[in-house]
């Protein structure tokens, strides 16, 4: 069962939801946007759906008719898993679950990573997937695909919504409430706030190596197509698809009280995050993939880093701490229309 104390019990609290601290202070903003969306961010942010998502579509004939380097393919595939484990790694399993501990140096990367996949300042990441993970397919859940019914328009409306929508709404998650443990953290703050500039960076290091190992403009240009856009597209579509996809079929062995599923396909993609039905069965785990076979990227990585000392008390689910978490057929499927009714 997923509850809130699940989510955020490594988390140190504010002292009551207004965000103040003991000495009554209020908490400085992470993000420099207010609790409110302004219209200007909700320009950026279409431009940044947009701009990437048809570079997207035009990666399809270019591909097809030119061909694409071994280079670029290189960008794209490297800064893809760049940010994928910055998000997976960082943004979800560390700074949002506290599934392991880190040493200072790997904390700060993992924020810097998580933060070049373009997804958002860390701290509105983080108090968006508490958020999420408190209300899981109920009512208060950012982005639920079954926010608007049952029926399958109602469906295909919910998971426009989860996917894309959600992200226009007005009303923001507040971080003081949410992530009040990483705002405190003044560096963790900092790199939130500078969230445009990880962006810059992210999207002009591809075009750089690009041009600098071709000693061309034309080699600078295809290394941000395919290593910029393309690759940002490819992410956030991805990233999307949990929040979507994963929320509206895949298999359900695990009892949680959403509609959580786990796809296969996803898999290697998502860098592990498509076994999202075990995630919300137990969502500390380090590991999401814990069948034979299913593979999960991140959880291989955070053990390297566990080999080499950077990261420890990792939290490592057991066998028998997996097995009772498992749906009993009969039990499974009432909880199934228990959560319909409550979506
Ligand atoms: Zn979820
Ligand atoms: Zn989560």
């Amino acid at each position: 069962m997923t509850t809130s104390s699940d989510v955020i019990e490594d988390a140190p609290q504010a002292n009551d939801s207004q965000g103040t601290t003991a000495t009554g202070t209020a908490l400085p903003s992470a993000t420099l946007g207010g609790e409110q969306k302004r219209s200007v961010e909700q320009i950026t942010l279409l431009l940044f759906i947009i701009v990437p998502f048809l570079a997207l579509v035009a990666a399809v004939p270019l591909a097809w008719g030119w061909g694409v380097s071994w280079l670029d393919l290189g960008l794209l595939v490297f800064f893809y898993f760049l940010g994928c484990h910055g998000i997976t790694i960082g943004f979800h399993r560390y700074f949002t679950h506290g599934s392991f501990k880190a040493r200072r140096p790997l904390r700060i990367a993992l924020a810097i990573a998580g933060s070049m996949a373009v997804e958002g300042p860390l701290v509105r990441w983080v108090a968006d997937h508490r958020k999420h993970h408190r209300f899981s397919d109920a009512e208060g859940d950012p982005h639920s695909p079954w926010r608007f019914g049952e029926t399958v328009p109602a469906l295909m409306k919910g998971l426009w919504w989860a996917h894309i929508g959600w992200m226009f709404d007005e009303e923001q998650t507040p971080q003081d409430k949410y992530a009040p443990d990483l705002i405190k953290d003044r560096a963790i703050r900092t790199i939130s706030r500078q969230f445009i500039l990880w962006t810059a960076v992210s999207l002009a290091l591809p075009a750089l190596i690009g041009g600098l190992v071709t000693m061309s403009w034309w080699g600078a240009f295809t290394g941000f197509f395919w290593g910029s856009l393309v690759r940002v597209a490819l992410l956030h579509h991805v990233t999307w698809s949990i929040n979507s996809i994963c929320h509206a079929v895949g298999k359900r062995p695990f009892r949680s009280r959403d509609r959580s599923g786990n796809v296969w396909w996803l898999a290697v993609l998502s860098c592990g995050e498509s076994w999202h039905n075990l995630h919300h069965a137990d969502p500390t785990s380090a590991r999401h993939g814990v069948e034979r076979g299913q593979l999960d990227s991140s959880a291989r990585i955070i053990r390297w880093f566990e080999r080499f000392g950077w990261a420890y008390d990792v939290r490592w689910p057991s066998r028998s701490r997996i097995d009772s978490r498992r749906n009993t057929g009969r039990d499974g499927s009432r909880r199934k229309r228990e959560t319909a009714k409550a979506a």
